[in-house]
């Protein structure tokens, strides 16, 4: 009896450290682009060459977000004397999802605009397309827009999953508009050349603007804006900085599973983050402290820097730079939120822009 009890406690031991393991080993970063067009709206090819070049480049999930419009019913692409009806969604999935390795997601751009500035949202797992609300002002635009795709999800029984797309595209959103209209995700990173990411002289960059916006909605109590990065991809041909092409940045989705509940779960909880090439081994917020540890390439050099909003400035700093493989940040205690970008110095290939680094965007906490 002495030894036998041991042995079984062990064994029970055993098995549940092993069943954590097994659990634990299921969780793994996903790799997504959530915007991308097809010959259903803008892009240049078929919906099974899009979801076939994703599939192929390494992806676990994507979304065809088509402008004004979800890929069902009858289309044809006419060139020509030729005429192809374009596959709808379900027979996209039936070809292209495999459990765990690769996922397609409904997924709509609602294309509106106001005061002749674009306003454009990815909503996604929507049952209906949604019609663009149209609106007097930019702001009334997006929101009355956002709330209307909160109707439809809302009705489908799915969760919130609203990405405001390129508010620097034809200047048509500001912070203020980003604060203030609710939706959880935004476009820090948009791989499409006319989007502006970094701003003008004139014009705040997408960082700049998720800062301030950021500001407001601790303020307001409002839950923090997160940033994703996609393609926005419209030429799948030829490959050059100029052309809107796929491969430029993406998002790492730490979750179980390959589902939308398991993404979205993590999107919400902003376990993610937005890479243009920089891979993260892992990212924690723990208490006052946030670690960082990159995937280092032998012979890259990497540059995280905590940017953070202190209490009683008027906008953001980084608040430290760490060079190396793993980076961490103890708050003071006076920072309102605080994020972690890293820069690598390898030049991104095929670029958003001639220059580009390949980075990455862990998303903003409080850390406390
Ligand atoms: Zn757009
Ligand atoms: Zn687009």
């Amino acid at each position: 009896m002495k030894l036998r009890l041991p042995i079984i406690a062990s064994a029970i031991l055993l098995a549940g450290i092993l069943s954590g393991f097994q659990k634990n080993d299921k969780v793994r970063f996903l790799k997504g682009n959530m915007h991308t067009h097809s010959y259903w709206s803008d892009g240049n090819t078929y919906p099974e060459e899009v979801a076939k070049w994703y599939r192929d480049h390494g992806y676990q999930f994507l979304a065809i977000t088509d402008h004004n419009l979800l890929q069902k019913g009858i289309r044809y692409r006419v060139s020509g004397k030729d005429s192809v009806r374009l596959k709808e969604l379900s027979e996209l999935c039936t070809g292209f999802d495999k459990e765990g390795e690769f996922l397609l997601l409904p997924a709509e751009e609602i294309t509106d605009a106001a005061e002749k500035r674009p306003v454009h949202i990815g909503a996604f797992n929507l049952s209906e397309a949604v019609k663009p609300t149209g609106g007097a002002t930019v702001p009334e635009c997006l929101n009355s827009n956002v709330k209307a795709i909160r109707q439809a999800l809302a009705n489908s029984g799915n969760p919130e999953w609203i990405i405001v797309n390129h508010p620097n595209f034809g200047w048509g959103l500001t912070a203020d508009d980003l604060a203030k209209c609710g939706a959880r995700f935004f476009e820090i990173f948009n791989g499409h050349p006319s989007v502006r990411n970094y701003g003008d002289s004139a014009h705040p960059s997408t960082e700049t603007m998720w800062d301030q916006a950021n500001k407001w909605r601790i303020d307001h109590s409002e839950p923090l804006l997160l940033g994703v990065a996609n393609d926005d991809a419209h030429q799948y041909d030829k490959y050059e900085i100029g052309k809107a092409n796929p491969g430029r940045g993406w998002t790492m989705v730490r979750a179980g599973e390959l589902t939308p509940a398991a993404l979205y779960e993590s999107l919400a909880k902003g376990d993610f983050y937005a890479s243009t090439g920089v891979v993260l081994e892992d990212f924690r917020a723990h208490k006052n402290t946030m670690t960082i540890r990159i995937k280092a390439v032998k012979g890259i050099q990497y540059k995280t820097e905590f940017v953070g909003w202190v209490h009683g400035q008027d906008h953001a700093d980084v608040l430290a730079t760490v060079t190396g493989p793993k980076a961490v940040y103890k708050a003071a205690g006076n920072e309102l939120f605080v994020r972690a970008r890293i820069t690598s110095d390898k030049s991104k290939a095929n670029a958003y822009v001639n220059g580009d680094f390949e980075m990455a965007w862990v998303q903003p906490v409080t850390l406390r």
